[in-house]
């Protein structure tokens, strides 16, 4: 039976009377299972490891299905704790073959002696959380029970096969196979009719060693995926040199490094280079045989955004069509509904060119799905073919399945743990689960997990586990638990660093997906393996932040909050700012510190392409001031948007703020105009005011010359240029003109008190200081002008103003008096958009391309823009990066 196949993998034993008593219980025997039981021995607790394999190996002792192999380099993937093991033990190949990875992890096995804790044959039946004697008691289906302090899940992301979901299963009679549980026996496939489901990883590495066997395959493709080739053979000579010429310096770098394998990240953006660069890069790529590689290293926004990735999902396409002879079952198998790296990559050997192969026939499932599995083989909706066998390549119940459908885990108040994850697995650091004291996920939902080199990451959740545990024991304390507070902030940081990545644009088990049912949600972490490390280590040396530890006879300890309530890339900016060291920029004077503005705006991403920037003059109230004109690559004439930079009155130009300009343009698909207005000290209060205003005048009056639209202009601008525009409109409103249709305002300065909360509460440590504040109003604005509505716009009146999109970010000094704006001049009548963007900084979102969870924000900014001068919304056809997210997605930047 298949579903027998599926469920029942090991013969039911009575549970003997006697109890084992142990510090820790850990089930899994795997790459994980067998590092935590080395681990916590050293430590010096008791442990039994639990498994129902008949020896080691988890994942790699189950899934022997012909042609499995490791996709991660094998001088990345082994164990690292031990240079003495390293040096014992040599990989015979690039990517290792499931038996060497068995005999790999038997080898370790033994070298450690650690055979003698382990029980397997052995299936915890039920898991659950005993209040009063504060430990964990586990019914096994094989021996005694287990009664543990803590209890680990070293039960891996993809041990749960999920069922084959198709009609008729049971009725076949012929032979049954699942990759995912593949028999000891051998498996003779020769001279039979064998059809494959699935063309994931498992399904595309047994294919092509399948076709070489059976008399004919049949492949049932449901999702063509990528698939890069492996070209195996010996491991590469450089990355070999590089490991032994500083191996503590290489592990140490993976241990940092954003997927687990030690890659520098890669800065060029795919618009820095030429078709025949992007292309040079690619095949490079492809000749190396390495996921990681071609993931990391060819432009950096190929991870983030929709056009950098499809630039190389194209050329992925066009190899696919070179390879493969016959076009339509090539077009068949080219990916065509998600971004590539957003589902799980395949690494292949002879993966395309099988279907050059006589003997294999490729049906795709879209166009004529099965109706039925009969007894004697598949039924589509267009034919039937016979079959003696059928392989199950259709995948795990991932992540959250490996924890639920292990066993019913039951931890305080009787709460199963399926019940509690009803809606999504909810964790702490993917590591813990507030409800359930002592229980450990080792690679758990909320880690880095299946986003990284599971050996590095298996190496550090266990290295962090059986640190605390020790700590607790030295410290006095018996239990552990993550506290609501931090569990649910958790769950809003995994939701934001899920922004970083396209992941959330494909059906794929990193989401659930694949499962009919299961709730949608980014399960592992898509921070990196680096910041995820760092996370963790900050939580120890904030005092266990988020953690309640007790013992029955010492006072409780909380200290409760939440460990990131930055968005995860702010946390990377701001934590590289603050490792630079940077002088206070108000210590710098204006001169000094406009070169070090310089210098910052020169090490930044360069902004994407538009259809025509023009430099140009126009004429202030005290003669010229230079602007630069961004004009969309779309047939105009188009409305105008009139611009001001940020830089505090004293700072900047009308070039500064050139991506965000960039961005603006091409996704509003408006003229932006950036002004170059004066500054201070030169040019004191009201001058930045009185230029604005008259920039915008002179630019209104001069629409039709600069390809505008005829009527209102629009304002624009962040910071102390969003001070500027707010003013313009007021000034507009009482001088007769002219006409200004909308205003976005981004973080716009619009009081001269510091009194708000805002100001104290992110005084320091987010960039814009309140010293550096102090100081541009010192140098802009004589204490008596402050109160002037030129200076604070939200002290003139506000009645009869143009509607507004007022934007604020948590952590600016600015944000209550932007807050206080929109407020009041709502209040005033005025139709006011807000967006309150959490966890963001005062240059969030005009560090484009740098802040990449600020793309939700600056498309609503645009969309704001559209409708104040009266265009149709977006849909997309404008701008060439749009970032097509669903509705829960684009939610999460606020
Ligand atoms: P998978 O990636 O989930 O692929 C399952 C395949 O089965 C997909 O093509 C899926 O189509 C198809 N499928 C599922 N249910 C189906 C149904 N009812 N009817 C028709 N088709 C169906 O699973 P996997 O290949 O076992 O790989 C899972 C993960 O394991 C990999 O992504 C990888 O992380 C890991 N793995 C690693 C290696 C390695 O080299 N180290 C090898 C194998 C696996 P849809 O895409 O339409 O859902």
């Amino acid at each position: 039976m298949p579903d027998a196949a599926v469920e029942t993998r090991s013969s039911e034993a009575t549970s003997g009377g006697a109890t084992q008593q142990v510090d820790v219980a850990v089930v899994g025997a795997g790459f994980a299972g067998l590092y935590a039981l080395h681990r916590l021995r050293k430590a010096g607790l008791s442990v039994v490891v639990l498994d129902e394999a008949e020896d080691v190996g988890g994942t790699w002792y189950w899934n022997r299905y012909p042609g499995a192999r490791c996709d991660i380099q094998t001088v990345d993937y082994g164990y690292a704790f031990d240079p003495a093991l390293e040096s014992a033990w040599q990989w015979s190949e690039k990517y290792a073959t499931q038996p060497e990875i068995l005999r790999y992890l038997g080898f370790v096995a033994d070298r450690y002696d650690l055979r003698r804790d382990i029980r397997f044959r052995t299936r915890v039946k039920a898991a659950a959380w005993d209040e009063a004697a504060q430990r964990w008691q586990l019914a096994t289906d094989n021996g005694p029970r287990v009664s543990c302090r803590y209890y680990v899940m070293a039960t891996g992301c993809l041990s749960a096969p999920k069922p084959p979901e198709i009609d008729g299963v049971r009725d076949f009679k012929g032979e049954v196979y699942f990759t995912g549980r593949w028999p000891h026996h051998e498996v003779n496939l020769t001279g039979k009719r064998v059809a494959v489901i699935g063309t994931g990883s498992s399904g595309i590495q047994a294919i092509p060693i399948i076709a070489e066997q059976a008399a004919h395959l049949t492949v049932f493709q449901r999702t063509a995926n990528f698939a890069l080739p492996a070209h195996n053979g010996p491991a590469p000579a450089d990355r070999i040199a590089l490991l032994e010429g500083d191996r503590a310096g290489y592990r140490e770098q993976a241990r940092w490094s954003l997927a687990g394998v030690p890659w520098p990240q890669q800065t060029t953006v795919s618009w820095q280079l030429s078709d025949a660069e992007r292309r040079e890069r690619f095949e490079k790529a492809w000749a190396a045989g390495d996921l990681i590689y071609t993931l990391s290293q060819l432009w950096a926004d190929l991870g983030n955004d929709v056009d950098g990735n499809t630039l190389v999902a194209d050329l992925i396409r066009e190899k696919i069509r070179s390879i493969v002879t016959d076009p339509k079952t090539a077009a068949t198998l080219a990916p065509f509904d998600h971004p590539f790296g957003a589902k799980r990559p395949c690494l292949d050997t002879n993966y395309y060119a099988t279907y050059n192969r006589s003997n294999v026939t490729l049906v795709n499932l879209r166009e004529e799905p099965i109706k039925a599995i009969t007894a004697s083989g598949i039924a589509t909706d267009r034919r039937t073919i016979d079959l003696d066998v059928i392989v199950f390549a259709t995948g795990f119940d991932a992540m959250t399945g490996a924890v639920t459908a292990v066993h019913p885990i039951t931890g305080r108040g009787g709460k199963e743990i399926s019940a509690v994850w009803a809606n999504g697995p909810q964790t702490y650091l993917g590591l813990t689960v507030a409800g359930f004291p002592n229980l450990f996920l080792i690679t758990g939902p909320g880690s880095p997990s299946v986003l990284s080199n599971m050996a590095v990451s298996i190496e550090q959740h266990v290295d962090w586990v059986v640190d605390r545990l020790v700590a607790l024991r030295e410290a006095g304390f018996t239990t552990i638990e993550a506290t609501e507070t931090a569990q649910a902030g958790w769950s809003r940081h995994l939701a934001d660093c899920s922004m970083l990545t396209l992941h959330r644009l494909a059906n794929t088990w990193y989401t659930g997906a694949n499962v009919p049912g299961k709730p949608w949600g980014v399960m592992p972490y898509a921070g990196g393996v680096g910041p995820y490390r760092a996370i963790c280590s900050e939580v120890v040396s904030r005092g266990m932040l988020g953690f309640r530890l007790s013992a029955p006879d010492a006072p409780e300890q909380c200290n409760d909050g939440e460990i990131v309530r930055l968005q995860p890339d702010v946390r990377l900016v701001l934590n590289m700012l603050a490792d630079m060291k940077l002088p206070a920029i108000e210590s710098l004077g204006a001169e000094g510190a406009r070169a070090f503005l310089t210098m910052v705006n020169a090490g930044r991403p360069a902004g994407r392409p538009v259809g025509e920037i023009v430099d140009g003059t126009l004429t202030g109230t005290n003669g010229p001031l230079p602007y630069r004109l961004y004009r969309p690559a779309t047939q105009g004439p188009h409305p105008i948007v009139v611009y001001f930079h940020g830089g505090g009155w004293v700072l900047g130009d009308e070039q500064s703020d050139d991506p965000f300009c960039r961005d603006m343009c091409r996704r509003s698909g408006m003229i932006i105009v950036s002004v170059g207005y004066r500054h201070a000290p030169e040019h004191r209060f009201p001058t930045a005011a009185e230029d604005g205003y008259a920039a915008t005048r002179w630019i209104a009056e001069h629409a039709a010359e600069l390809g505008g639209t005829p009527g209102p202009v629009l304002v624009a601008g962040w910071s102390a240029g969003g001070n500027i525009a707010a003013v313009t409109c007021q000034l507009a409103r009482d001088r007769g003109g002219p006409r200004v249709g909308g205003q976005l305002l981004v973080c716009p300065v619009t009081d001269s008190t510091f009194d708000r909360p805002s100001y104290s509460e992110n005084a320091e440590g987010y960039f814009l200081t309140r010293a550096l504040m102090y100081w541009f109003w010192d140098i802009y604005c004589s204490p008596a002008d402050r109160t002037d509505p030129r200076a604070a716009p939200l002290r003139g009146k506000l009645e009869g103003l143009p509607p507004a999109f007022v934007l604020t970010c948590e952590f600016d000094p600015l944000r209550d008096e932007g807050v206080a704006y929109a407020e009041a001049l709502r209040a005033a009548g005025v139709p006011v958009e807000q967006l309150e963007a959490r966890g963001h900084f005062h240059a969030s979102f005009t560090m484009v391309d740098v802040v990449v969870t600020g793309v939700s924000g600056r498309a609503r900014m645009a969309e704001a823009l559209r409708r104040f001068a009266g265009l149709p919304q977006d849909t997309g056809q404008l701008r060439p990066d749009r970032n097509p997210l669903p509705p829960e997605a684009s939610a999460a930047a606020e």
